[in-house]
């Protein structure tokens, strides 16, 4: 009864009178610069060309399997992720580790310890902006938080002065959490010589540093050039833990490659912090993921593969900072109004553009080109095909 079947009248060519596109279809780009991970120079997921053969020696020549981990992790992953982010420090008698899910659960895991066995003061400091889950994940491990002043938006720059001012007065003992390189979302760290200054003051406060570590590599190409900061706290004796992420220098985001590794004063207490972090892993996930922990243990089993690792990122970070000058490049050449300086300064996979949020509207509504409303760039989401028209469109809003 219906004619939803019956075939429509036979026309010779129905669209030939369709009139010919004369716009310039430039128009239809979109670009993505809101999320936060790394993109190739097609804009597409990258997957590591150290990790791509390591994944075929894994299940080709290595009979994986898909077995449990144990609580704390698998213990060659451990090794290497503990290596590659405290260097000279990395002391298995000294250091808890524990395998996480990702660098999210590794601050969660980390945030829960502390909460549960430390007598710190219930305030956690926070960078002012920072990674948009840090106040969330410590609120829900039951600490209060409050921002610490890290951004001066008119340099846009590090405001150095106003972080050491809240360092000195917060109560003694507090927890501060640091970003230990490629500072998310500002691309601002602290020189060499800002993080002495700081490890002293840390020293002086009795703080507890609750090192963020999810952009190793990123900033240099280099994993010992960018874990400076931690080898120097670590070396001073500070009280410190650090959670890190493997998910971007890694590139296996979607396999949620992370590791808590706590700082202890003695092996007796490496030993108990171990043990409370196997009761509490096993209340909330058992045991962490297997797959990503196994490519890591053989890219760092292999001293072919885990120097192609540094070599990938050496590309991407240098792609990233090639970006930063192409597009400041661009945006002087079309005369934007403005000192954009600071995007080449600033380091890491973000750039802290310092465009309003109605500038970061008209980006979104009238090109197409996604940046949250903060002005964060991510800017391995630039490319040769679309950096002149970002640029453009970038103009376009400010002027
Ligand atoms: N910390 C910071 C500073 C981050 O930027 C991110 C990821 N955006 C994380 C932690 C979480 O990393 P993961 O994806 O490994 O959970």
């Amino acid at each position: 009864s219906s004619t939803f079947h019956q075939k429509p009248a036979k026309q010779d060519d129905e669209f030939a009178s369709v009139p010919a596109v004369e716009i310039d279809l430039a128009d239809a780009y979109q670009v993505n610069l809101a999320p936060g991970t790394y993109r190739d120079e097609t804009g597409r997921p990258w997957i590591l060309p150290s990790f791509r053969l390591a994944a075929e020696r894994l299940i080709v020549d290595k009979g994986y399997n898909h077995e449990y981990l144990s609580l704390l992790g698998s213990p060659n992953f451990l090794r290497a992720a503990r290596d590659l982010v405290l260097g000279s420090a990395a002391d298995e008698r000294r250091v808890a580790s524990l395998q996480t899910v990702g660098g999210t659960g590794a601050v969660h895991m980390g945030a829960l310890l502390l909460k549960l066995f430390s007598s710190r003061p219930s305030t956690v400091y926070i960078s002012d902006p920072t990674w948009v889950n840090h106040h969330d994940v410590f609120i829900h491990a039951g600490w209060k938080t409050q921002s610490y002043r890290y951004y001066n938006p008119v340099s846009r720059s590090l405001d150095f002065d106003s972080l050491t001012q809240d360092v000195r007065s917060a109560p003694a003992k507090s927890i501060f959490v640091l970003h230990a390189v490629g500072h998310n979302p500002t691309g601002c760290d602290p020189s060499s010589e800002q993080w002495q200054a700081l490890a002293q003051l840390f020293e002086e406060n009795d703080h507890f540093a609750f090192f963020d570590c999810a952009y190793q590599g990123f900033v240099s190409g280099s994993f010992e050039q960018d874990r400076r900061a931690i080898e120097l706290f670590a070396s001073r004796g500070i009280s410190m833990c650090i959670a890190q992420s493997l998910s971007k220098n890694a590139g296996m985001y979607g396999e949620r490659l992370g590791a808590l590794h706590v700082l202890c004063g003695s092996a007796k207490s490496t030993q108990l912090v171990k043990q409370q972090l196997k009761v509490l892993t096993r209340r909330e996930i058992s045991c962490a993921p297997k797959y990503g922990a196994d490519l890591v243990s053989v890219v760092c089993s292999d001293h072919d593969l885990r120097d192609m690792w540094e070599k990938d990122l050496r590309h991407i970070s240098f792609r990233i900072t090639s970006m930063r000058q192409a597009l400041v490049d661009r945006l002087n050449k079309l005369g934007t109004p403005g000192d954009w300086s600071h995007i080449i300064r600033q380091q890491g996979m973000f750039a802290y553009s310092g465009l309003t949020p109605e500038q970061c509207n008209a980006l979104v509504d009238d090109f197409h080109i996604y940046v949250p409303r903060t002005g964060r760039m991510m800017m391995a989401g630039l490319n040769d095909q679309n950096l002149d028209y970002v640029a453009e469109a970038i103009h376009h809003v400010v002027v």
